[in-house]
C-alpha cells in the first residue's frame, strides 16, 4: 500500500538576461515569442585553452549583428555548408 502526500518543489525561471557585450537588459518577458538574443554555452575540454571551464554567453540581437561583422566567413543560414561565403571577398 502506498500513501501519497503533497511535496513542494522549488523551481527557477529566468527573470532577466543581460547582454555580455553591451550589458543591456534583454527583454524576454513582454514578447516571449520574439527571438531577440542568442545564447552560447560551451564546456571546454581538458587540454583546450580554457581547460574544463564552462562559458555561457548571451548577446542581444544588435551585438550579435556586430559580432557577425567580425567574422571572415558568413554564418551558415540555410544548412548549406558547401556554399558559405567569405565576408571579405563574397566568394565561397
Ligand atoms: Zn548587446
Amino acid at each position: 500500500m502506498k500513501k501519497h502526500g503533497n511535496v513542494i518543489v522549488e523551481a527557477t525561471e529566468i527573470k532577466l538576461i543581460v547582454c555580455n557585450m553591451c550589458a543591456c537588459d534583454i527583454d524576454i518577458t513582454s514578447h516571449p515569442y520574439v527571438d531577440n538574443h542568442i545564447s552560447i554555452e560551451k564546456v571546454w575540454h581538458y587540454g583546450s585553452p580554457f581547460d574544463g571551464e564552462l562559458h555561457s554567453i548571451d548577446l542581444c540581437s544588435a551585438c550579435y549583428n556586430k559580432f557577425l561583422q567580425t567574422l571572415m566567413i558568413a554564418p551558415n543560414l540555410d544548412g548549406d555548408r558547401e556554399n558559405q561565403l567569405c565576408l571579405n571577398t563574397g566568394k565561397p
